[in-house]
């Protein structure tokens, strides 16, 4: 059990990120620069790569000033 090297996710990656929800590190493909996180923290609070819920108000073709 290394203290540093692989990333915790692919194993094969090396480590340059450390995930600031669950402390893994990871390397940089399995990291998210904008959130902080590692792909498996982010997919948990539902991150980029998970589909968004369709509850976006409909202010598109909508013009008010
Ligand atoms: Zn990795
Ligand atoms: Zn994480």
């Amino acid at each position: 059990m290394s203290v540093s090297g692989n990333c915790e996710i692919c194993v094969t990656g090396e480590v340059s990120h450390t995930c600031s929800r669950c402390a893994q590190m990871v390397c940089d493909e399995h990291f998210d620069e904008e959130t902080g996180l590692c792909v498996e923290c982010l997919s948990d609070v539902g991150g980029r790569g998970e589909r968004q819920p369709e509850n976006m108000p409909d202010g598109v073709d909508t013009y008010r000033f």
